[in-house]
Formats: C-alpha cells, sequence, structure tokens
C-alpha cells in the first residue's frame, strides 16, 4: 500500500535541492548502537552527501517499509532537526512540526499505529503519554536528548518539590515546560498542575496565578522569567533555583542556596528551575541592537534571555518564528535568535521570496565571539538511523531499546533506560495526561 503524504500537519515547504548536502556532519561509527552500525557503515561509504546518492540509498530501506506498514505508519520530526533530516521525513509522507502539534499526533490519528519520531525523547515521550493503547512510538536514536531536560531529571527535582510541596501545600501548584521527561509532567499533574509550551506559557501561567497558586516552573528559567515579564507581573517576586549544572539538584532549600533565603521563596510568586538551552542562552541585547542599528527586524525565541527578548521586535515559539519568516514581505530583512538548522531552513525558504534571513549569533564583528549552533543532540538522528528504524522495525527485530513509553528514563551518555513498569506507570500516565489535557484545555479556550 502506498503511504500518503500526511494530512495532518501543513508542510513545511522545504524542498531538497541537488547538490546540498543531506548531513551537515557525520557521526563517529562508535556512536550508533550495534543494530544501527551496518546502515552506518553503508551511509558513510557513499561517496559524498547530496541527495542523488542519499536518496536512492535511503529509498532501499524506507521504501519497503512503507509499502509495509502503509497508512499505518506515521513519521514524525521537529522544526529542529539538523542537516536535511526534516526534508527526508517529509519526502516520505512525514510531518513536521514543533512539540506542541508533535504531542498531539498519535491521540489525534488513531490509525497510525507505529508512530517514528526524529527529535529528542522527551517530544517521543509525549507522544507516547498521549497514545492510544495499541499504538507504538518510536524514536530513531534514544541518545537524542534535550539537554535543558538533562538539567531537571527527576531525581535532581523531585527532592526539591517535595520540600516546596512540604512548606507551601495545595498552594504550590508545578507548570512543566514540554521540554521535561513525563516524570516531571506526572509531578505537575499531581500537584494540580499543567505542561506549557513556549506559544502557551503566558495562558497557563495565567490560569495558575489566578487559582491564587505560588508556581513552580520547571525547567526553563529563561521561558519562566519572559512569560512573567509578558504578563507583567512583579518580577522582584521571582526566585531562580541555583544553577543545576553546578549544584545537580536534590539540595536543601534554605538561605546557603536560596539568594535571599525562605523569606523570599515565601514572598515568590514564581519559582524558577534553574535549568536553560546552551542555543539560546548565547543571544544577548547587544545582538539584538547590532542587527536593529543596520535595518534588521529581530525576533527571538523566548528561552532566550530577558534582556535579549525586551530588546527584540517580537518573541515566540517555532511555529511563531517559522510563520514570520514565511509570511514577511519580499524586501524584508530580519534576524532570528534560535536553533541554527531551523534558521538554515528559513533563510533558504525565504531567500526564494526575496527575504533576507541571518541567525542572531552571526554578527561578522569577532568581539561577540559566537556564532549560532544548532541542536546537537536533536541532530543525533541523522539518515542512517531513519533508515535502520524503519527498515528493522518491518523486519520485527525494532530494538527495545528505541520504544518508547512513559515514564522511561534514558541517560543519554550511556543510552542506559530506567523502565517503570505496571502500576508505578499507569500512574504516571494518568498524572501526566492529566498535566497535558489540562494544557490542551486552557489553550483551545485561550485561542
Ligand atoms: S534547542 Fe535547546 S531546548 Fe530545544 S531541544 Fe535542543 S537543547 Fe533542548
Amino acid at each position: 500500500m502506498a503511504h500518503s503524504q500526511s494530512p495532518l500537519l501543513p508542510t513545511s515547504g522545504i524542498e531538497l535541492e541537488p547538490g546540498m548536502p543531506v548531513c551537515q556532519t557525520d557521526l563517529p561509527l562508535d556512536w550508533y548502537q550495534s543494530e544501527f552500525r551496518p546502515y552506518a557503515e553503508e551511509y558513510l561509504a557513499l561517496p559524498d552527501r547530496t541527495p542523488e546518492t542519499v536518496l536512492p540509498w535511503l529509498d532501499r530501506y524506507v521504501r519497503p517499509a512503507l509499502d509495509h506498514f502503509g497508512d499505518s505508519l506515521l513519521l514524525l520530526a521537529h522544526f529542529y532537526m539538523g542537516g536535511e533530516i526534516v526534508k527526508l521525513v517529509e519526502r516520505y509522507g512525514g510531518a513536521i512540526a514543533d512539540s506542541y502539534a508533535l504531542a498531539l499526533q498519535a491521540a489525534r490519528n488513531p490509525g497510525k499505529k507505529v508512530i517514528v519520531e526524529s527529535a529528542v525523547h522527551f517530544m517521543a515521550e509525549a507522544v507516547a503519554i498521549l497514545a492510544h493503547d495499541d499504538q507504538q512510538v518510536w524514536i530513531t536514536n534514544p541518545k537524542a536528548g534535550c539537554t535543558m531536560e538533562m538539567l531537571a531529571k527527576d531525581h535532581m527535582v523531585y527532592p526539591v518539590a517535595d520540600q516546596l510541596i512540604e512548606r507551601y501545600g495545595d498552594d504550590l501548584l508545578v507548570i512543566a515546560y514540554m521540554n521535561t521527561s513525563g516524570r516531571l509532567k506526572a509531578l505537575a499533574g499531581s500537584t494540580g498542575g499543567a505542561v506549557c509550551t513556549s506559544s502557551n506559557a503566558h495562558l497557563v501561567v495565567d490560569w495558575a496565578r489566578q487559582q491564587g497558586k505560588k508556581i513552580l516552573f520547571v525547567p526553563d528559567q529563561h521561558l519562566g522569567r519572559n512569560t512573567a515579564w509578558k504578563l507583567g507581573m512583579d518580577l522582584e517576586r521571582l526566585v531562580t533555583l541555583p544553577n543545576p549544572q553546578i549544584y545537580g539538584g536534590g539540595y536543601s532549600l534554605d538561605d546557603g542556596t536560596i539568594a535571599g533565603g525562605i523569606p523570599a521563596l515565601d514572598r515568590a510568586e514564581m519559582i524558577l528551575w534553574g535549568s536553560y538551552c546552551g542555543v539560546h542562552t548565547i543571544f544577548s541585547a547587544d545582538m539584538v541592537r547590532w542587527w536593529q542599528e543596520r535595518g534588521y527586524r529581530v525576533l527571538v525565541h523566548p528561552e532566550s534571555p530577558l534582556e535579549a527578548v525586551q530588546a527584540a521586535d517580537g518573541a515566540g515559539s517555532t511555529a511563531y518564528l517559522w510563520k514570520a519568516a514565511m509570511e514577511a514581505p519580499k524586501g524584508s530583512k530580519l534576524v532570528i535568535g534560535t536553533e541554527g538548522h531551523f534558521v538554515r531552513n528559513a533563510a533558504h525558504e525565504a531567500q526564494k521570496r526575496g527575504v533576507e534571513i541571518h541567525h542572531l549569533a552571526d554578527i561578522p564583528d569577532p568581539s561577540f565571539g559566537t556564532s549560532g549552533c544548532g541542536c546537537a543532540t536533536m541532530s543525533r538522528n541523522d539518515p542512517p538511523h531513519l533508515a535502520g528504524m524503519l527498515d528493522l522495525l518491518r523486519l520485527g527485530k525494532g530494538p527495545d531499546i528505541n520504544r518508547v513509553l512513559a515514564g522511561d528514563n534514558v541517560d543519554e551518555r550511556t543510552g542506559r533506560r530506567d523502565r517503570l513498569e505496571g502500576r508505578e506507570r499507569s500512574e504516571l500516565i494518568e498524572h501526566a495526561k492529566a498535566s497535558l489535557e489540562r494544557m490542551i484545555a486552557i489553550t483551545e479556550a485561550g485561542d
């Protein structure tokens, strides 16, 4: 059965063009699981990485899988995927989206039984949490983690959240950004809280405030702070918890770890976990002004520091940035502060319509000392992983480590997985689902 173009989401319109490199870097062979190495060896032996060689090679594995699974197969990728993998996924009828739209795909498409995602683990897990019992979710590379989420593992956050719950009881509510494991989404659900994304964080925080709750916002301190600013909250009543890269988690909340100590926590309207995204924290107000002084309109993602957001001409989610790039009138000059592969794809598409787009950090002035980088962990999903995953699934040999179930905790360095069983997993699904469903209800009511 032929696999039709997915009707689920609008296509990105990104095209594969002859001569373009398909992958910006090759992963070393020992980074592949043993089951994927034969595919990687073949891929690395191709004379170059252009569509002319990669597509016929990929077709050999992907087409039989598409025929085998037919319309029950759904391929998904995130906008931030490196190289040209988004174009490949789309070429095979898959859908490209941001994390909110991805999370809904299983639940809203019950006919899709085998869902294969090329993105980071938390995104695949969100799909799995909302999936029906007869839908399977697979990730092409389980070591593709999000660094922000890796600085907010459950063993780091739970002991701190427990202290806050003990002190504030039902007055405390947890809001978990989509970039969290299912275990943190379940924590949010168990406190009556909700998940949020960068496009609806203001709606979700506002919903919590209307209930008079004190909020623990995990894991991204920047999105939390930017949302507070957007809502006009008193920024003096935000407390940022210690940098998890230095302190880990599980520390005691006291005068030694919290600026202002317990009185500051008692006064706080929102407590921010200290995590951040390495890709977005590099942006500064000086970078924004450098481009503005040269006639560019600057848009940034709200995972960027507050000063950059305040200086920019606009801030919003991946979907907002993509729409702005695609709808900019001919002759526009735009600068975007977000993940590098996304900006490169947007610039490539916009150029065809006479729109000029640059990455915020790509400033031709050595005093800025940085350049726009991509999400390296997400890019661990490359063509050999896509080919291998689909071929192994067709042969009935999908490696269990690539199967994604709600509650899975993956160590992105070793690839080791800790999986919940039975009742523990059911309880997690119940709470995590509740927090996702609250987000959906709040978002749809606010649209
Ligand atoms: S860009 Fe940053 S926040 Fe987004 S998935 Fe990558 S590491 Fe995580």
